[in-house]
């Protein structure tokens, strides 16, 4: 058996364009698909799977591991960064779901077998909509409370907000007012029985990152998330030992070397692998691991697309210390009509019961993605009140 083309399909989904990695093989009707979808870099991750298929083409495509240390290794520069892991982590997908479909049984029954029954979704406010998520305004707290009452109302018992605003690197009081207002919003909406998040996207210096998380640790959020940097894994360690909210990080984070430091530090309850940027279900299996040995869990960070979103759910039902998964499902009207689907969401509680087809479970309907071609995405950025360059 041996891989013949590594191809990608490009699907613009609005903010994101979406690519979806088929791994084709020699044998008729056998293929795998992936994704190493990474706004803004489009063209830079389909080039790099471009330059990785030279190392792949004619090689078993069931000796996963075996593969994976090529990518990683086999051109000198170790496979770390985010656009190499990005297109490492497509491939390892599509090989995922090949030997899936070689042996017949779902992906995660190779990987150990089912450790539950079902698993919980987590919403954006919004959906997926990206104004509702990113563009709802720090002073209208009444609009944070209604589009959590929203996500419950859709079945949702966990959401993610933006209610931390951006923030200089020295602001006095009027940030931290606006966020401890709409989760006081959020949490009079919704009740004591629903998890709120809040994602910082790493916006706030250490300081001020800490200032937010006391503020709104009386909330009791589910999980407080990108504080600071990921650069400054010490700082964030200061956060989490000075509040008893679970901070959560690791979507920027690529490879176990990164996650060991994270883990070492302390630093988070919460590890958010990224399965389209650690280094693809193999890497993420292993950071999963790790993770446990410190009893820290596992939320897979998964804005992107449907692909992406059956991976994380693969890895849930093999990954004892896996807590909750995001997911969107309101970015473009269409998404449905791109994939079928293995597994099945029970609306009431927002919970998916177990993918029971071989592999990943997912076809992509390409008929569909040719309708929907590249397009530069959308730009997002943050420039402060002076002029100077902020975290979006
Ligand atoms: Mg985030």
């Amino acid at each position: 058996m041996k891989i013949t083309a590594i191809e990608t399909h490009v699907c613009h989904a609005r903010m994101r364009n979406w690519i979806f990695v088929k791994i084709v093989t020699d044998q008729p009707g056998l293929w795998g698909w992936g994704e190493a979808t990474l706004e803004w870099h489009t063209r830079a991750v389909v080039g790099a799977i471009e330059d990785i298929s030279q190392l792949l083409v004619g090689e078993d495509p069931r000796r996963i591991e075996h593969l994976w240390q090529m990518m990683y290794r086999q051109h000198f520069w170790h496979g770390n960064g985010i656009v190499r892991g990005t297109a490492i982590s497509g491939i390892d997908i599509a090989l995922w779901d090949i030997l899936g479909k070689v042996h017949n049984v779902p992906s995660h029954e190779l990987m150990g077998g089912r450790v539950r029954d079902y698993i919980r979704l987590y919403c954006h406010l919004g959906g997926g909509k990206m104004e509702d998520f990113y563009e709802t305004r720090p002073d209208d707290a009444a609009r944070f409370g209604e589009l959590a009452q929203k996500a419950v109302e859709d079945g949702f018992t966990a959401f993610k907000s933006m209610a931390v605003p951006e923030t200089m690197p020295l602001e006095g009081l009027k940030p931290i007012r606006y966020a401890e207002a709409c989760v006081k919003a959020m949490r009079e909406a919704v009740g004591e029985d629903i998890d709120i998040m809040v994602d910082c996207h790493a916006r706030p210096s250490p300081l001020m990152g800490m200032q937010f998380a006391k503020a709104l640790e009386p909330y009791g959020l589910y999980f407080f998330e990108e504080p600071c940097w990921p650069e400054t894994m010490d700082d964030i360690a200061l956060i989490q030992r000075a509040v008893k909210t679970p901070i959560a990080s690791g979507e920027r984070l690529v490879g176990i070397h990164q996650f060991r430091d994270l883990l070492e530090k302390r630093a988070v309850s919460v590890i958010q692998p990224d399965i389209t940027h650690c280094g693809g279900l193999s890497e993420a299996r292993k950071i999963a691991n790790l993770a446990d040995a410190y009893r820290v869990a596992v939320a897979p960070h998964n804005p992107q697309g449907p692909v992406s979103t059956a991976a994380s759910i693969e890895l849930g039902f093999a990954t004892p210390s896996y807590a909750i998964c995001e997911s969107v499902h309101n970015d473009v009207p269409w998404r449905d009509e791109v994939v079928s689907e293995g597994f099945t969401v029970e609306k009431k509680g927002r919970i998916v019961r177990p993918n029971t087809k071989p592999g990943l479970g997912i076809e992509i309907n390409e008929a569909v993605v040719k309708k929907h071609p590249f397009q530069q995405e959308v730009l997002q950025r943050t420039f402060y009140k002076d002029g100077s360059v902020g975290d979006w």
